[in-house]
């Protein structure tokens, strides 16, 4: 068959590239020294950033919430597969927002790809005249988000408020909505979204935040990137993911409470979906009081106290370690080739470490992407920078 030829072609080209992505099958619990492919290794690729993956205490959640609720939602949210302890998670969710967002309300999702598409498209069916003002290192959903809307979607640079500001002065749209990864998941920094928000404010639009990776981290109380940067605004609509630092599935958008009904009647991804199994909501109430209470807080110091642990052991000298305070700590290596050597290398000392290559980021920004765990140990860190370093020197005297 012909198609299946080119398709093969496709694959080949790929490979010769460096470009074809392979799974690693883990024979593990997602803990940081799995066995994978039949071998120990010391892992630094999860977004299991506070540990609680595998935690028994929601582990033994998710078992009470299948004795209570079984293991189907049995239909979507809309025909009957809204559960008593969905709601209680909407209600609980919406309170990690309630200092940041007036009139909060949140509508939980089975992943934060649909949330992002959802609300999205969504929003976009709202009007007319709507208009999408996208940062240029958005996630995939959010681009597949404003894909699916179908309304004009105009991108600015990396961190560029003022570039912004002269879209947002140009937009004569009547709904205005600026999108934006809090923390960037391939580069670990933060955006800056005080100034941000205050441009939402002047010009009318609103600000959606996509804090996967800063939900459960951010903030005193883990409350995510509003609490960190201590946000409070109406244009805000907040996006936070469950599957992370919360350890289990899903995500949760939060808003006023008006724009929260609107994504129940026009979320085309929350509305033809099956809901997601109550028991996921049920471990999930347990993972939101960890994250709030003291194991929590001391799991977020122990972050910190890695992350401080690998810069400072890390000795680069042409390889670039970005500047990040998140548990996303990557080195930037450059060409597609050096970088998968040097996780090839990473994994024949033991340590897994993904090597992220185009087109998940530019073209010559291939990266070792490192990140870390409350679970880590501060000495596995130590040698993981160890590791890097003698790796680094090593190509160095081998080009
Ligand atoms: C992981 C991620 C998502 C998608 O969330 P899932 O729950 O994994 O579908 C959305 N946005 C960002 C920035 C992410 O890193």
């Amino acid at each position: 068959m012909k198609a299946l030829e080119s398709l093969r072609r496709r694959l080949a080209q790929l490979d010769e590239q460096g470009l074809r992505r392979v799974r690693r099958t883990s024979d593990s619990p997602c803990i940081v020294q799995p066995t994978v492919d039949g071998r120990p290794l010391h892992a630094f690729c999860s977004n299991d950033y506070l540990g609680l993956a595998n935690d028994p205490r929601i582990a033994r959640a998710l078992h009470e919430g299948v004795e209570l609720f079984g293991t189907g939602s049995g239909a979507s949210h809309l025909i009957s597969g809204h559960y008593r302890v969905h709601q209680r998670l909407e209600e609980r969710l919406a309170s990690f927002v309630a200092d940041h967002v007036p009139q909060a309300q949140a509508l939980y999702f089975s992943t934060g790809y649909m949330a992002n598409v959802g609300v999205l498209a969504g929003l976009a069916a709202l009007d007319d005249s709507v208009e999408i003002f996208s940062e240029q290192l958005n996630h995939a959903s959010l681009i597949d988000g404003m894909r699916l809307a179908r309304v004009p979607a105009r991108v600015y640079a990396h961190c560029d408020v003022q570039a912004l500001d002269a879209l947002l002065t140009a937009s004569k749209a009547n709904i205005k909505i600026v999108v934006t990864d809090s923390v960037f998941s391939m580069d670990g920094n933060l955006a800056p979204l005080p100034r941000i928000l205050a441009l939402c404010e002047r010009h009318g639009a609103w600000l959606l935040v996509d804090d996967a990776h800063g939900f459960g981290l951010l903030g005193r109380q883990g409350h995510g990137a509003l609490e960190h940067f201590g946000l409070r605004s109406e244009h805000l609509i907040y996006m936070g993911t469950l599957g992370k630092a919360a350890g289990v599935a899903g995500a949760f958008v939060a808003a006023d409470a008006s724009l929260i009904d609107w994504l129940v009647q026009r979320a085309r991804s929350y509305v033809f979906s099956t809901a997601s199994p109550p028991a996921l909501a049920h471990a999930l109430l347990t993972s939101l009081d960890i994250i709030e209470g003291p194991d929590g807080m001391a799991r977020r110091e122990r972050l910190q106290s890695l992350i401080s642990t690998l810069s400072q052991g890390l000795r680069l000298r042409r390889w670039q370690r970005l500047e990040s305070s998140t548990a996303i700590q990557p080195i930037v290596v450059g060409g597609n080739e050096p970088a998968m050597a040097a996780a090839r290398a990473l994994h024949e000392l033991g340590y897994w470490v993904p090597a992220i290559r185009p087109p998940t980021v530019p073209a010559g920004t291939a990266r070792l992407r490192i990140t870390l765990s409350a679970n880590h140990d501060p000495a596995q860190v130590a040698h993981l920078a160890e590791a890097v370093n003698r790796i680094e020197h090593s190509q160095e005297a081998e080009a």
